[in-house]
């Protein structure tokens, strides 16, 4: 099935055959319609198996189809919180945000949130106004400990790796975040394993998900074996 039967606006479109993106993957093919539709999503899904792009691709889409009805432009306010277990994962979000968006008349305003580098510039990109936040949790605790971001208009949220996120500790900041978000929301969780810790920090951001296993081979692995 190629893309173009997913319904994406022709601008994601033009960007996805610019970054040789040709058939969506499994996942691709199962949650972007359903994120389209609104829905919360549990996906266990390896790395590899095309999971970043299939929040992404429906994000971009629904700010898309918001910014092509406002008459003016006000200032950007955050409406995706995407947290990553590391920063390297929180960058190769951010920029998946920023390909995928390249045609769009007004572009999303993506602000990477991550430790190791400038707090200042970061609070700086924020305050000038953002619509998508990437970020990883201790950089995101400190920025709002000190009340300079506002999240009041969250409409997306979406835990990516959650297992490795859980495995490096970082469950009582997540628990932390999740008090100060708003409840109403969409959410989006991407997990390799969906043992007991998963399950309990899943059943603490929504109760109404769509749950998907995707046990499709990485299509890193594959492209590495035809290599
Ligand atoms: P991910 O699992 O999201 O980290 O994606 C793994 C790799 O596969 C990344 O390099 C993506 O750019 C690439 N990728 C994801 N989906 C597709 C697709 N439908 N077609 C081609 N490459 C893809």
């Amino acid at each position: 099935m190629p893309f173009s039967q997913l319904g994406l606006n022709p601008k994601i479109n033009k960007a996805l055959e610019k970054n040789a993106y040709k058939n969506p993957t499994l996942i691709q093919e199962k949650v972007i319609p359903l994120v389209l539709q609104n829905n919360d999503i549990m996906a266990k899904a390896q790395t590899g198996s095309g999971k970043t792009a299939s929040f992404v691709l429906p994000i971009l889409q629904l700010f898309l189809d918001k910014e092509e009805k406002k008459e003016y432009k006000s200032k950007a306010k955050i409406s995706t919180l995407v947290l990553t277990p590391t920063r390297e994962l929180a960058l190769q979000v951010s920029k998946a945000f920023i390909d995928f968006s390249e045609y769009f008349v007004n572009k999303p305003k993506i602000v990477s949130i991550i430790g190791g580098e400038s707090l200042t510039q970061q609070l700086l990109d924020i305050q000038k106004g953002c619509d998508i936040v990437v970020a990883t949790t201790g950089r995101l605790l400190d920025i709002l400990d000190k009340k300079q971001m506002n999240l009041s208009n969250l409409e997306f949220f979406v835990l990516d790796e959650a297992d490795k996120m859980l495995d490096l500790g970082f469950e009582e900041e997540l628990d932390k975040i999740l008090q100060i978000i708003p409840n109403n929301r969409q959410n989006l969780l991407f997990s390799a394993t969906f043992e007991k810790k998963v399950e309990n920090i899943a059943s603490k951001i929504t109760q109404k998900a769509i749950f998907l296993s995707i046990e499709e081979k990485s299509i890193v692995q594959n492209i590495t074996q035809r290599a």
